[in-house]
């Protein structure tokens, strides 16, 4: 059964001046217990690859138990792992707690398993070990995502202290464990566990924040088609000088159908995709260049507004093409090559409907009837929030007065595999994707850090939809 808010308690919806004092000065004043707990977590060296001390990864997720139960408010707090192929995935955190009185039921989402730290000479401070300069904590994990298991953590905890420990709202804890890892068991836990983890709302608090002063919803991630393509031309090679200029080697038609896959102005020439209008944020050409790297005489590719070039707009890419090195290159006329097309889809769009558009655009752009056979494929899915339910409402409300500013709809360029897990075994939830992260949190890189007013703001935000939604009343 899903929750719908009686219209009578629309009120609840728009968090008061009162409340959000009160909530603000209650994580204030606990801010630097927070911070501690954070740099605790952070001298744990969780990472779910198998190069890494598996046990790193069982401290971290025992720590993480542990603060959860201190709260008081779980039924139970469990270190639980899927198995999937007869291999049991990381260590995961499980608590849950039954609504009361008809109220809404919220699932808490983190990961606490972290990006292995890279190379130790290009971190300023040590990786794992939390060091506070200019505003920001640094480490690895700091922002992404032991930010989101401190912010969920800060949010029950303020809410039990204001509404009482024996608050209604259903509460759900989920902090996965291998998540840096590609999620490799978070389907079979979602089923093994759906009964503690069905939830109206999903919070999903690994995304970014526009900045530490203007909070953001991830409202759209785009999806991912991967195809190789196979061009041959010749059963064998050929001496160039004997044949070339009647026999074309396999490389002229698979740069020709590679060449046709963007127009003039760079777009995606692929026909019939689908595509998804962002509204500009301040985010300037100036901005885009420095954070690429693009060179000075190099033009922007596509057309259309940045933010729905890079969020809501396809783009393609050619990611390898298997021909002759130039190192080991003669004069010859090569019978086959192949190349692998990788092709970021709209939010909205079918990856296999996409897939196939694809095909059809490189069955049609082959020239001199060459010989064309399709290899692997990938699809994965894209994510578009429905904003029209009371939770997206809530949760907007709840950042903009937490932050002080309107919370902007922003999109994510690349994909989160596990957010079409939870969109397929809990589809009538609301999934609502939030930031700790800022632009300047250089998760997966070295010097990665957390803005100490955007964890602050995000830990408010968080606390004041816990604490509306618990008033909110069933219609
Ligand atoms: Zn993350």
């Amino acid at each position: 059964m899903t929750f719908l808010p009686n219209p009578a308690s629309s009120s609840r919806m728009t968090p008061d001046q009162e409340l959000i004092d009160t909530t603000a000065q209650l994580i204030e004043s606990e801010f630097e217990e927070r911070l501690a707990t954070l740099g605790q977590l952070v001298r744990i060296p969780g990472i779910a690859w198998e190069a890494f001390d598996a046990n790193d990864l069982e401290r971290s997720a025992e720590a993480v138990a542990q603060l959860f139960r201190a709260t008081g408010v779980f039924d139970e707090v469990e270190v639980k792992r899927a198995v999937l192929g007869g291999i049991a995935g990381a260590p995961a955190v499980l608590a849950s707690r039954k609504a009361k009185n008809g109220k809404p039921h919220v699932l808490l989402y983190a990961h606490h398993d972290v990006q292995p730290p890279g190379d130790a000479d290009l971190w300023l401070s040590p990786a794992f070990e939390p060091t506070a300069k200019d505003g920001r904590i640094y480490g690895r994990g700091a922002a992404d995502d032991k930010a989101g298991v401190i912010t969920h953590l800060s949010a029950v905890e303020t809410l039990k202290k204001l509404a009482g420990a024996d608050f209604d709202l259903g509460l759900s804890i989920f902090i996965e464990g291998e998540e840096e890892a590609g999620s490799r068991t978070f389907r079979a836990f979602l089923d093994e566990n759906k009964g503690k983890l069905a939830a109206d709302v999903i919070i999903v608090a690994d995304s970014m924040n526009w900045s530490p002063e203007i909070p953001a919803l991830t409202v759209s991630l785009r999806g991912m088609v991967s195809q190789v393509i196979h061009i041959r031309t010749m059963e064998h090679a050929v001496h160039s000088g004997m044949f070339g200029g009647a026999v074309p080697d396999a490389l002229i038609p698979l740069v020709k159908v590679l060449a046709s896959l963007h127009d003039d102005k760079g777009n995606v020439a692929v026909k019939g995709l689908k595509s998804y209008e962002f509204e500009d944020l301040p985010y300037s050409e100036a901005n885009l260049r420095a954070d690429s790297s693009l060179l000075p005489e190099v033009s922007q590719i596509g057309e259309g507004g940045l933010m729905t070039r890079m969020w809501g707009k396809s783009s393609l890419t050619v990611i390898g093409i298997d021909a002759p090195s130039v190192a080991t290159s003669s004069n010859t006329l090569m019978p086959s090559a192949s190349a692998k097309i990788s092709l970021r889809i709209a939010p909205g769009q079918d990856p296999h409907e996409a897939l196939l558009l694809l095909r059809a655009h490189i069955e049609a752009n082959v020239p001199f009837g060459a010989r064309l056979e399709f290899g692997e494929i990938e699809e994965g899915k894209a994510f578009m929030a429905d904003s029209s339910g009371w939770a997206a409402q809530l949760a907007k409300n709840s950042l903009g007065a937490a932050f002080g500013n309107p919370s902007v709809d922003i999109g994510i360029g690349g994909s989160i595999p596990f957010i079409a897990d939870l969109t397929e075994v809990f589809p009538d939830a609301q999934i609502l994707v939030t930031g700790v992260e800022d632009a300047d949190s250089r998760a997966h890189s070295p010097n990665e850090s957390i803005h100490l007013v955007g964890l602050r703001n995000a830990m408010v935000a968080e606390a004041l939809f816990l604490l509306s939604a618990n008033q909110l009343q069933a219609d």
